[in-house]
């Protein structure tokens, strides 16, 4: 077969029309540098736009590394670089690095096929080094059973069976008004293998295979997680499987004791914190708290504890007036008025209801207690320790 001297990458190239010798010649003077304006001069059919792009390709003995025909070359654009552009124009091979011709890509395509069993390899060897332990239901507590519930809640993946914290990150944990609360929760179940990542990683994600990783770094909101949690028979238990478990699971009064403190102790440190930051403009210590709530819990609904907190921010806030701004002493004669108080009202003979600030958020977790577990929703707040746990259902 015999292939034309010359390949015009612009069919219209206004060089067509000189001769072989004037070709010739203007190429090498392209080659010497000489200004493209004084070469047109010399052929005036020549336009001087595009000047590079007009010049040809020229046919080279060298033969094409995929197809055997023989290749052309041209010299670099403005004398850039010392070696010919290469091209074959039978299958379009140029040589480069980012040649789009068909042997190309599919080279290209085998060697990211190899990367990526090479990077299964390496995160299948992780995994089962680094996640080789499992938990049992009877590992976890009344905690992480509840915010794996809420977790499921909210971030069930597209992918079945999976939790996909992807949305987590970007939009800065803000994913509803308490998300906040997450954060530190799904981090923490993390860091104890509670939750662990899905061992098809690498087959869900394809942008993981351009990076280069020696090992996998794994970043909760790039792939999908699922509890480590076995069952009897060994498996792992799937998303939906814990989850229906865990909300169909019956709770001791034991267990009601702990949850029940839990919110009863968030809302009266909310509280707290909102009345001493108002009028006192300092911190109560959790200290502090901690033993108010021991003194109010037995006796008084939050809604009692409410009013006497009322009363007795009150009464520290004259104390800093007359007396002392030094936070300790405000600290410790607010925890002597409380306790004076929790005394003085133990029988709640004129002592009013307060009703709960709205603007204070319930947590999800608490709202989950009190909805599912201690079924009191509404009245939690005017009810008292014994009532919440002896008569758990009511309506
Ligand atoms: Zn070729
Ligand atoms: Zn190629």
């Amino acid at each position: 077969m015999t292939q034309e001297k010359y390949y015009f990458e612009n069919p219209k190239s206004s060089i067509r029309s000189l001769t072989e010798d004037e070709i010739e010649a203007a190429i090498a003077d392209y080659e010497n540098g000489v200004k493209i304006s004084e070469i047109c001069q010399k052929y005036p059919k020549v336009k001087v736009s595009s000047f590079y792009k007009q010049l040809p390709y020229k046919l080279n003995q060298e033969k094409c590394e995929y197809c055997n025909n023989q290749i052309y070359t041209k010299v670099r654009k403005n004398g850039y670089g010392n070696d010919l552009a290469k091209l074959c124009i039978y299958c379009n091979h140029d040589y480069t690095k980012n040649c789009n011709c068909e042997q190309c890509f599919h080279n290209t395509n085998v060697a990211l096929e190899e990367k990526r069993k090479e990077l299964q390899i390496v995160w299948k060897n992780f995994y089962t080094e680094y996640y080789n332990l499992n938990y049992t239901l009877n590992d976890i507590s009344i905690f992480d059973e509840i915010y794996l519930v809420l977790l499921i809640q909210s971030y069930k993946g597209t992918f079945e069976n999976t939790l996909d914290f992807s949305y987590f990150k970007q939009l800065k944990f803000q994913v509803h008004a308490s998300s906040h609360e997450y954060y530190s929760v799904i981090n923490n179940l993390i860091d104890r293998k509670i939750l662990i990542p899905n061992i098809y990683y690498f087959d869900s994600y394809d942008y993981i295979y351009s990076s280069e990783p020696s090992l996998p770094t794994i970043n909760s909101t790039k792939i999908n997680w699922i509890p480590n949690i076995i069952k009897t028979s060994g498996t792992l238990l799937s998303v939906s499987e814990l989850d229906k478990i865990l909300k169909e699971r019956t709770y001791s009064v034991e267990d009601k004791k702990i949850l029940w403190r839990e919110v009863y102790w968030s809302e009266i440190k909310s509280y707290i914190n909102d009345q001493s930051n108002k009028y006192l403009k300092m911190v109560i210590d959790d200290q502090t708290i901690e033993q108010v709530v021991d003194g109010l819990q037995p006796t008084f609904p939050l809604s009692k504890a409410y009013n006497l907190i009322y009363i007795a921010i009150n009464a520290s806030h004259r104390y800093m007036q007359d007396y002392s701004k030094n936070e300790r002493k405000v600290n410790s004669y607010f925890r002597n008025k409380m306790n004076e108080l929790i005394l003085r009202y133990q029988d709640h003979k004129n002592l009013k209801d307060y009703n709960r600030l709205l603007y204070i958020e319930l947590s999800y977790f608490n709202q989950y207690v009190l909805k599912n577990i201690l079924k009191q929703e509404n009245a939690y707040f005017y009810l008292s320790t014994d009532k919440i746990l002896d008569n758990p259902i009511v309506g």
